[in-house]
């Protein structure tokens, strides 16, 4: 299975990625994830991408194909992948169907996340990650006990950097003009399908498995 998740910040690509990824056995591949740990290891590549990330922007296309490319050659990608955050432009879209077919190996499926933008802000102001645990809350949708369970472990709940409102207000206008136009390439292209992304976790991961299965 080499599916794309497609969806705005906050669309909860990461969190139904890391779902899937535990039931299939295949690798989540998260161009963002990648980033920040390029950021943290405070290589100088770390500390431009930093830059660029933390204002919202995007890094450039040729360094996120790199990271790509080497990362679907290692052996846990031969049986699939879950792409969570690339492709992100119209030309990460190109360069990526030109490498799955020079692999011989092409995309089944790009799923998008459709959630209502008054939810995404939510989403992305209120998330929080338990330093102790790595739990994904979130302060608007996680229960009080969630929560408490993580600060009175000794946990604190951080937020990402790249979480605060005028970072995320860019984030989503660089979704809307750089990776809304891949909703048609893949839907001119067969591939694409698109799943009702609000509710709980569980409620869309139905969703997911529903639309990967039809
Ligand atoms: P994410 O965790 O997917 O929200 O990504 C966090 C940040 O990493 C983005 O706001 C971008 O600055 C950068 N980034 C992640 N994936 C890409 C990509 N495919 N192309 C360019 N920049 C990216």
């Amino acid at each position: 299975m080499r599916i794309v998740l497609l969806g705005a910040p906050g669309s909860g690509k990461g969190t139904q990625a890391k779902k899937l990824m535990a039931d299939k056995e295949i690798p989540q591949v998260s161009t963002g994830d990648m980033l920040r740990e390029a950021v943290a290891s405070g290589t100088r590549f770390g500390v431009k991408a930093k830059a660029v990330m933390d204002a919202g922007d995007l890094v450039p296309d040729e360094v996120v194909l790199g990271i790509i490319s080497e990362r679907l050659a290692k052996p846990d990608a031969e049986n699939g992948f879950i792409l969570d955050g690339f492709p992100r432009t119209t030309q990460q879209a190109v360069d990526l169907e030109e490498l799955l077919d020079e692999m011989e190996t092409p995309l089944d499926t790009a799923v998008l996340m459709d959630v209502d933008f008054d939810i995404l802000l939510k989403r992305l102001t209120g998330r929080r990650t338990c330093s102790l645990t790595g739990q994904l809350l979130n302060v608007y949708f996680s229960s009080q006990e969630e929560l408490d369970a993580c600060t009175s472990a000794g946990g604190e709940l951080i937020q990402r950097e790249d979480d605060n409102e005028e970072t995320i207000s860019n984030r989503l206008d660089v979704y809307r003009e750089n990776t809304e136009p891949l909703i048609d390439f893949y839907r001119k292209r067969g591939k694409l399908v698109t799943i009702n992304a609000e509710g709980t976790i569980d409620e869309v991961y139905e969703r997911l498995l529903e639309a990967l299965a039809a």
